[in-house]
């Protein structure tokens, strides 16, 4: 789960993390009074899911309350990669002398929790990550004996950390450890953190993506979810109870089974195609889920073949494809359609499909199912 920049602050302040606490307004009247209560220079900056917000306009300075209102009107409703802006913070201006960058991330190729930092702070990481990589220094924390004083140091040594400011450093590496820990997440950074004018720490940028699984344990993180910044289908599948995950490809999957999604990707992708999304109907594929199914898968307009792949092992296939025709029956479908039903009553299913009068294409194995429907989104 994404959270919101002052949203990740508020969490980090309770492990000790030297953040500028700010708050969100809606309006520019509101931006000016709480800019009126900060005094001096506030900083304005856009709140949304997503980085770069310095380079689309989403932060801004301003001297004056009136100078605040007048930018946070700029701000609002500004499209920042396809997010629009409906709340920006006002924090205090903070004085920049220098801008690094520290991030905690769950590296399961390492096996562990690594800590990420760099002196290359403030602009896209990614970016430095591919131009120049030797300039991000990672150690790799091992989560049953946690970080260590000694490679926290490692990585200000490594980041070319003065001396002197060594040990708060380390303190601040360390204090990023537990908020990442402490509140189950799978990424939490600091871009940039900063040294001020007068020689201090502060994280003026904070990030944090919560792992969603780990969620229960935290209840009341559940109320940072912003509805609005979510994706739409993916909320819609949630309320129907459908495991759904958008993705880029074109073709759309229906599938029952968490473990038969995850493989009809892979086959797709082997026969040479791209799925459009992750959708597990559960072990019923009921009428209704079909519908519903379909209506997600439909609603991305870059599908353009939709592959059915049901194993009937406590369900039955007769019923799953008599609940396939019934959702067809309430649902119009203009792509490809590519069936492949197997398992207990198969024969009674597929008699089912074939005597429903729908154009369906049938399959029999996986990498049949994988190269038809790979072949009908192609147009072939
Ligand atoms: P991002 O672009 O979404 O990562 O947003 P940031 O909060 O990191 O802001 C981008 C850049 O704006 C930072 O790297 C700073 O250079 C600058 N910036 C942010 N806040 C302040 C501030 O309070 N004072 C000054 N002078 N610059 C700031
Ligand atoms: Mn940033």
């Amino acid at each position: 789960m994404n959270i919101h920049e002052y949203q990740a602050a508020e969490l980090f302040a309770k492990y000790g993390l030297p953040i500028n606490p700010g708050r969100v307004a809606r309006t520019p009247e509101e931006a000016a009074e709480h800019a009126r209560a900060i005094g001096g220079t506030v900083v304005l900056k856009a709140q949304v899911h997503s980085g770069g917000r310095g380079k689309a306009g989403g932060v801004k300075l301003a001297k004056s309350p009136e100078e605040a209102a007048e930018k946070t009107g700029q701000i609002l409703g500004l499209d920042i990669r396809g997010h629009i802006v409906q709340q920006v913070l006002v924090a205090p201006g903070a004085d920049i002398a220098k801008e690094y960058y520290l991030g905690a991330i769950l590296d399961r190729e390492a096996r562990g929790i690594t800590m990420m930092g760099s002196a290359e702070g403030g602009v896209d990481i990614e970016e430095v990550a591919r131009t120049n990589p030797e300039a991000i220094i990672k150690v790799t924390a091992d989560p049953l004996l946690g970080l260590q004083d000694y490679e926290a140091r490692e990585l200000a040594f490594g980041m070319g950390i003065e001396a002197a400011e060594v040990n708060s450093f380390v303190a601040i590496v360390k204090q990023l450890y537990s908020a990442f820990v402490g509140e189950d997440a799978s990424l939490a950074e600091i871009n940039p953190l900063i040294r001020t004018g007068d020689g201090k720490w502060a994280a003026i940028d904070s990030k944090m993506v919560l792992d969603d699984s780990a969620l229960y344990r935290h209840p009341g993180l559940e109320g940072l979810r912003d509805l609005a910044e979510e994706n739409p289908t993916e909320i819609e599948a949630k309320k129907a109870g459908l495991a759904f995950v958008k993705l880029d490809g074109e073709i759309g999957c229906m599938v029952n089974g968490a473990g038969l999604s995850m493989a009809t990707m892979d086959a797709i992708k082997f026969a040479g195609g791209s799925p459009a999304n992750f959708l597990d109907v559960g072990g019923g594929a009921t009428s209704k889920q079909v519908v519903q199914g379909l209506q997600l898968i439909l609603a991305d307009p870059n599908v353009t073949a939709i592959l059915f792949n049901i194993f009937g092992g406590i369900a039955r296939c007769d019923v799953i494809a008599q609940g396939i025709v019934d959702g067809l029956t309430q649902i119009e479908v203009k792509v490809p359609l590519v069936v492949r039903l197997l398992g207990t009553n198969q024969e009674e299913g597929r008699r089912i499909l074939r005597e429903s009068g729908f154009d369906l294409i049938t399959a029999d194995t996986m990498s049949e199912a994988a190269q038809k429907v790979v072949a009908a989104a192609a147009g072939r």
